[in-house]
């Protein structure tokens, strides 16, 4: 089965010449890396616990290159409200996350017990998370902008031990409801002194700083083997209630490898992940992967802004850059001319997660810095990036690109209701060229998910015949290349058409006045369904019926009358979750009057990402 009409919304491939390039790419020959290559291998970069103990991320990211004389580099660079920096070395680093790991220890907090964060991205958030590794505990980090009820919710699923946070988080929305969380034995407050004004502890919690310099670094790092549990993350909720997936220790090879190819990530780079730790990419890429290839990481304290934006990225002469369509598409609703008068010119490769990411994007990239951006597909439940575009690859822009080294991807036949089809415990996949199919991997890469907290049996519907199920649907084409449909359960049926909402959104984006779209599929008694468009415009166009009808005869031109939307409204807001994705399940509820079930990580209506944008 194919979506709307082959072809017609594909943009000419951007080619590379490596020979130019400022710093050769790790990956220049694909078919050869992926020949050449195997985890055992790329666990051999790996230093492995001192005396063969175990592997524990925290040494991996940190201790190991003081222990190698590196110590001294510039390990985080944190960018405060004022613009104003302060940085930790490797040596720093080795030494706060020792005390912290001493501070859980003195408190005892065990091998296993969860440690929360709810922390905006201070040093603190950082110091904990490879602290919580070292002492041998797991660690979860929330999003700050939580509610009260997320954040109560995660805390009971995970059994939290341990919560950093601040006192005015704290107040707000731990205080409230610790009488319902049992588990949670301590509150470590990063702030518990108020900033040197004299003000009254929180009852029921501890001050950090203090008993951190009470204590020690630990001398001797957990011995946590690679199979042992180091990361509980929760997904973004696009689809449904939030799970919590299990990372363990072994995850750290593929942080490492897929660093290495898909970020092109060299020992020089000043490496910008914009994404925050409370979703999975702001974890394994804006902590792990930097740190273990022992670059300078830069960590923004503050929220999207187009001109701040602009601003690190010059001034901080950012090299390697990872961001989210979401926020690349609010930096294209700024306006070009908002990136005039910044030196890009550090800069050598974009990379963008989360959504797909469309060819206007892409383009755009190339047009306004100077560079494409390079799409890559992962989920939480990954741990790391499965499929990816490469400095040294030609992009195909709309493709999130090809399977990295050591990683087999497939499409997998599904049946009218959606199910896999497997025969004789095999999956029947997909192999025709541009045929849709669900997005599947072959177990057994390092960061694979352990299992879903408390949901065993959800775990075990995610494997069949063979593979890991993704619940995302795309096609290959001829060469490989991988193209993202759409969620499984965001494709929309219209008059025996499977219409996947990515390829509508991608060419309204193409309409000169949208700045962003989300399409869903609503009830129609003829058509089973039709397409439906919310459309948010870019600045200078007002929403208007001629406006409405010349988009859906712009789309109806590329995609046909089939596939382009009936129905159109303007909106200026859609509405996302806080790592940034549309929730077309939300927009599909509010638009047929259901229930619009689990909302806990939905932006908050009252400070959407696009409104922060132009704030001073
Ligand atoms: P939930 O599983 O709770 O519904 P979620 O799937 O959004 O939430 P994440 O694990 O954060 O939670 O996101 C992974 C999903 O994001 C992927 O399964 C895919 O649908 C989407 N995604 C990530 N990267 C891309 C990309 N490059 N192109 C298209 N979609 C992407
Ligand atoms: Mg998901």
């Amino acid at each position: 089965m194919t979506t709307g009409v082959e072809g017609s919304t594909r943009w000419p491939a951007i080619t590379k010449n490596v020979a130019a390039f400022p710093v050769q790419p790790n990956l220049l020959d694909y078919d050869a890396a992926r020949r050449d290559f195997s985890w055992d291998q790329a666990r051999q970069a790996l230093a492995g616990l001192p005396g063969g103990r175990g592997l524990n991320i925290g040494y991996e990211a940190v201790d190991r290159h003081v222990a190698e004389g590196r110590g001294a580099k510039e390990a985080l660079r944190f960018v405060r409200a004022d613009g104003g920096t302060r940085s930790l070395s490797y040596g720093d680093l080795a030494e706060a996350s020792g005390r912290f790991a001493s501070v859980l220890r003195s408190l005892g907090v065990g091998r296993g017990e969860r440690v929360f964060s709810l922390l905006g991205r201070s040093p603190e958030l950082y110091v904990a998370v490879l602290g919580t590794f070292k002492n041998g505990s797991v660690f979860c980090p929330l999003f700050s902008a939580f509610g009260p009820e997320p954040v109560r919710q995660r805390l009971h699923l995970g059994s939290g031990r341990v919560l950093v946070t601040t006192r005015a988080l704290y107040r707000r929305k731990v205080a409230p409801v610790r009488d319902s969380l049992p588990d949670l034995r301590h509150v470590l407050l990063v702030d518990a002194d108020g900033g040197g004004e004299h003000v009254p502890a929180e009852p029921g919690t501890l001050d950090l700083a203090a008993l951190l310099s009470q204590v020690d670094p630990v001398e001797e790092i957990a011995d946590t083997q690679p199979e042992d549990m180091a990361l509980l993350h929760f997904t973004s909720g696009t689809t449904g209630t939030p799970k919590g997936a299990i990372h363990v220790h072994d995850a750290v090879a593929a942080h490492y490898a897929t660093g290495r190819f898909a970020l092109d990530l060299h020992p020089d780079d000043v490496y910008w992940c914009t994404a925050d730790p409370g979703w999975v990419t702001g974890t394994s890429y804006g902590i792990i992967a930097p740190l273990v290839h022992g670059v300078t990481a830069i960590v923004d304290e503050e929220e999207l802004d187009a001109d701040r934006w602009y601003r690190i990225l010059a001034g901080q002469h950012v090299t390697i850059w990872y961001t989210a369509p979401t926020a690349l598409r609010m930096l294209m609703k700024a306006g070009a001319e908002r990136a005039a008068g910044h030196d890009l010119s550090a800069l050598r490769f974009i990379a963008s997660v989360g959504e797909p990411l469309n060819p206007e994007a892409v383009v755009w990239g190339q047009e306004v810095l100077g560079l494409p951006v390079h799409d890559n597909w992962w989920q939480t439940e990954t741990g790391g990036i499965m499929i990816a575009n490469y400095p040294a690859m030609d992009i195909r822009p709309g493709s999130m690109g090809r399977p990295l080294p050591g990683i087999e991807a497939a499409l997998v036949a599904r049946d009218a209701d959606g199910k896999a089809v497997i025969n004789d415990g095999q999956a029947v996949l997909v192999t025709d060229p541009d045929t849709m199919g669900e997005l599947a991997l072959r177990p057994g890469w390092p960061s694979m998910f352990r299992g879903y907290l408390n949901e065993e049996e959800r775990y075990r519907r995610c494997f069949a015949g063979g593979w890991y199920l993704t619940g995302d649907l795309a096609k290959r084409d001829g060469d490989g290349y991988f193209w993202f449909v759409g969620r499984g359960d965001d494709v929309i049926k219209s008059s025996g058409h499977l219409i996947g909402p990515f390829e509508v959104e991608s060419c309204l984006m193409e309409h000169p006045a949208v700045a962003e779209a989300g399409v869903i599929g609503v009830p129609d008694p003829v058509a089973g369904e039709v397409v439906k468009a919310f459309v948010e415009l870019k600045a200078g166009h007002e929403p208007s019926e001629d406006l409405q009808l010349d988009i859906i005869g712009f789309a109806r031109k590329r995609l046909g009358a089939a596939v382009a939307p009936r129905l159109l409204d303007f909106t200026t807001t859609l509405p996302k979750t806080r790592s940034g994705k549309i929730l077309r399940r939300l927009l599909k509820a509010r638009e047929l009057g259901l229930p619009e079930g689990d909302t806990s990580t939905l932006e908050s209506p009252a400070a959407p990402a696009a409104a922060r944008q132009d704030r001073p």
